[in-house]
């Protein structure tokens, strides 16, 4: 018998949604509903992940159940492999999240304070590595748990090995990362290529057990190629539209293409691990970083390059969104790319032309 306070709070907490395909369960007319409170572990001894040491109080408690639609009830009792326990729970638990998160906007938001202190620790790793700059680019579920998929297993082992590298990661290294380097680490499972790091090339993908997954790039050889000693006032043997004040504080610059491939190739391939490897959330945090570049401006490629913008002020930029699995990548990118173009006091609009390719930001001017 499942009690009045669970059935209500079940209902309430998922929205009258299915907790899947997220339907409306009510009816809009009359008083029929289409929900199925459904048991995570089976409420018959026989039943699907029928557990035999839980009573019946547990198997009629909020915790082991679900609201779903009749198809998906069906669905989930049936496919029972594909349908274990924990992926259920994670599954309820993203849902309502999602229905929480939906009816707060615009407030203080759970999942913020839920995994903020996660990103910033990882972050704060990169920024320790000093001496280098880094290209950060991270899916986070909107809730951390320990153990919510197996990165160890074959699945997401061959998908490392097929992502694609950015560009100028792929003249130093290999087009994809080597399946010889894939290992498994604290958190999980970590493809990693160091060795050219003092030449300023390397990365880092690594897929946690909590769902997390990081795409780092080195990229200091993309702003080692200049000399500050070109970019000194007077001295500038590019035309520069920056004022001299603001050249001074200029120290490195960054060409915009290869930093906009690197990018658009990390954020990539993250989204194919979050759907090709059938990480189990609907939505995830999308950060991206660049961190350990203070004093660093944009080189616009033209037909004479140009320092554009202004330099970075702080050591780390970046912007972060929630973001849903089936999203457009290209309109995700193209959002991504705009607010680090801003960053730099740059004006990005398009970012791809109509065919993909990537477009050189503009000047941002200042009145
Ligand atoms: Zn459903």
């Amino acid at each position: 018998m499942i009690r009045p306070t669970v059935v209500k709070n079940l209902w309430g907490r998922a929205g009258g949604r299915c907790s899947i395909c997220r339907i409306e369960l009510t009816s809009v007319e009359g008083e029929g509903v289409l929900g199925e409170m459904a048991h995570i572990d089976a409420r018959s001894a026989d039943g699907p992940r029928a557990n035999p040491d839980l009573d019946a109080d547990t198997l009629d408690s909020y915790e082991n159940l679900m609201l779903l639609c009749p198809n998906d009830h069906t669905t989930v009792d049936r496919a029972v492999e594909q349908w274990p326990v924990e992926r259920l729970r994670e599954v309820k638990r993203e849902h309502e999240l999602w229905i929480a998160l939906r009816l707060s906007e615009g407030s203080a938001l759970p999942f913020v304070l839920d995994t903020s202190a996660h990103r910033q620790e990882r972050r704060s790793y990169w920024k320790g590595l000093d001496r280098h700059s880094w290209l950060c680019c991270s899916l986070t579920p909107l809730a951390l748990s320990q153990d919510v998929i197996d990165p160890l297993g074959a699945s997401y082992r061959r998908l490392i090995s097929v992502l694609d590298l950015p560009q100028f990661v792929k003249i130093y290294l290999n087009p994809h990362p080597n399946p010889t380097l894939t290992e498994p680490n604290s958190n999980g499972l970590v493809n990693e290529d160091f060795r050219r790091l003092r030449e300023g090339v390397g990365y880092r993908v690594e897929i946690f057990r909590n769902g997390y997954v990081e795409f780092v790039t080195c990229i200091d050889e993309l702003l080692g190629r200049f000399p500050v000693a070109e970019m000194e006032p007077g001295r500038a043997v590019r035309r520069t539209r920056i004022s001299d004040h603001r050249l001074m504080r200029c120290r490195r610059l960054l060409p915009y293409f290869p930093f906009a491939d690197s990018l658009t190739a990390q954020v990539k391939a993250l989204l194919r691990v979050w759907r090709d490897g059938t990480l189990p959330f609907r939505d995830m945090v999308l950060s991206t970083f660049v961190i350990g570049a203070q004093g660093t401006c944009i080189l616009r490629p033209g037909q004479s390059d140009e320092v554009v913008g202004r330099p970075l002020e702080g050591d780390e930029v970046g912007y972060e969104a929630a973001t849903e699995r089936d999203v457009d990548t290209q309109e995700l990118l193209g959002v991504v790319l705009r607010r680090l173009a801003n960053a730099f006091g740059l004006e990005l609009d398009p970012a791809f032309t109509a065919a993909g390719e990537l477009v050189a930001p503009s000047y941002l001017a200042v009145s």
